[in-house]
């Protein structure tokens, strides 16, 4: 009797809706992208990228401060200061902000940033999610690096056990035998996750391969399996990244994934969520 029951489908079998903003809901009819940097690297760096995010049409900019990196010796992020410059960045373009959560002692920091995201390598540290479950804010759940799709379900548990149902599930790709990507995008799960949970899936097609080119048709793919989103790195100049530029998408990229998404979400009844078009001042 340890599995998961409060994420599972049958609790509601509408589907849950993630407000972020007024207007900006995951799980409804809308598919949301969200867009930016791996990691907040300037002032500079991140205001570009909220521009280029919010010319695109996308609601959500994405940045990282407090970084999760393999090796102790890879750019650690800029912290407090880099989820201010995102913030920042982010209100001056009338987006929304993304960024991870590594450790509970981040939340103060973290204060004006819509939404949390839980990344691959935290999503067995429980402490964390109960941390996190006492919040009232959203969550986005990246999928661990070799957890099962029950095992991810059940990180999105302790969350909702805590008393936090504003969850997100976001598929990142897993470790497989394959080194023709980064990691292996396991579409099945996000059918599957759609399936058995009530709650909003979202796809990560760069760290799921690692590889630009990948992103708009595994974008294209997520779309058509029935994600709710994406989360997606673009950066103003991919060869100057400090942090996974390999896999980031340059301005005109994402305006061309932007443009190619409607025809796919129209095919599953969906359309896409784009900012509406402010009026040029005369
Ligand atoms: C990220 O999105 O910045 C990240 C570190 O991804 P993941 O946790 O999926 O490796
Ligand atoms: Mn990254």
């Amino acid at each position: 009797m340890t599995g998961p029951r409060l994420v599972l489908r049958e609790k509601r079998p509408q589907g849950s809706r993630v407000e972020l903003a007024p207007g900006v809901v995951l799980g409804g009819r809308a598919f949301v992208v969200m867009a930016g940097p791996c990691a907040v690297e300037s002032a500079a760096q991140i205001q570009e990228a909220a521009k280029a995010v919010a010319e695109a049409g996308c609601a959500v900019l994405r940045g990282g401060a407090f970084k999760p990196r393999t090796s102790p010796y890879a750019f650690q992020g800029l912290g407090a200061a880099g989820a201010r410059l995102l913030g920042d960045a982010a209100r001056r373009h009338g987006l929304l902000a993304i960024s991870e959560v590594l450790d509970a002692a981040d939340l103060p920091a973290l204060e004006g940033i819509a939404v949390l995201q839980v990344g691959a390598r935290n999503m067995h540290n429980s402490a964390l999610l109960k941390t996190l479950s006492q919040l009232r804010r959203p969550v986005l759940l990246k999928r661990g690096l070799s957890a099962t799709v029950e095992e991810w379900l059940l990180a999105a548990e302790y969350l909702l056990a805590g008393g936090n149902e504003q969850v997100i599930l976001c598929e990142r790709g897993i470790r497989t035998f394959e080194p023709a990507t980064r990691n292996t995008l396991d579409l099945s799960a996000v059918a599957i996750a759609k399936q058995r949970t009530h709650l909003p899936v979202v796809v990560d097609p760069s760290h799921a391969s690692g590889l630009r080119e990948l992103i708009v048709p595994l974008s294209l793919a997520a779309a058509a399996v029935g994600a709710d989103g994406l989360l997606v790195d673009v950066h103003p100049h991919p060869a100057e990244a400090l942090c996974d530029g390999d896999q980031a998408l340059p301005p005109e990229g994402l305006r061309d994934l932007m443009q190619r998404l409607p025809g796919v979400l129209a095919a599953v009844d969906r359309e896409l969520w784009r900012a509406p078009l402010r009026r040029k001042a005369v």
